[in-house]
């Protein structure tokens, strides 16, 4: 395993995140919707340097396939969030081909929120290839699978502080 992003790296983006969100939502009470389960460690990261009043919600969010490989058909569970009315941001551990934000922002649009942008904290190059603009980017990354700071391989590595690369012998 190598790693790609230190837990000091991540914690300096996650301020500067922050910081951009508090300036932005000021008087605003956003809600900021996290994409389960993935999203956990950034999101409690996240919530901790945001230095104005704010909400957290979650939905639910998986597609269909083999560990390493996005099948393109996505499901969401989004619970009973409810967004009408509300400053919204989805926010997102890593976004790959860009096709559950894809999905997650047309059904949250239904609901009529006041506002919805994205917070996600990795891009991946193949995220280009899906029309949905990133508001509040952290770091772009080579088209790897990575595991770590809350993202799994088969639930196993989510615990790591830091994001790092797999490799074969890691099965
Ligand atoms: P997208 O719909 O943007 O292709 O895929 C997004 C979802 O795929 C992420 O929320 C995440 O669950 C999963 N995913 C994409 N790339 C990776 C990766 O490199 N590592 C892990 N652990 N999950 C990934």
């Amino acid at each position: 395993m190598k790693i790609l992003l230190t837990a000091e790296q991540i914690a300096e983006m996650v301020g500067y995140l922050g910081a951009r969100l508090s300036d932005d939502y000021r008087g605003k009470n956003p809600l900021l919707i996290g994409c389960l389960k993935g999203c956990v460690v950034f999101l409690a990261d996240l919530v901790r340097v945001i230095t104005v009043p704010h909400a957290i919600d979650f939905v639910r969010t998986s597609t269909y396939g083999k560990r390493q490989v996005t099948s393109g058909v996505v499901r969401a569970e989004l619970f009973d969030v409810d967004v009408r009315g509300r400053h919204v941001v989805i926010v997102e551990d890593i976004v790959d081909t860009g096709l559950t934000l894809g999905y997650l922002t047309e059904a949250l649009t239904k609901q009529e929120p006041l506002s919805l942008k994205i917070c996600a904290l990795l891009v991946k190059p193949g995220a280009y290839r899906a029309p949905v603009a990133i508001d509040y980017k952290g770091f772009d990354i080579p088209d790897d699978f990575v595991v770590g700071y809350g993202l799994d391989w088969g639930e196993r590595y989510r615990y790591l502080p830091y994001v790092a690369v797999v490799d074969e012998q890691d099965d």
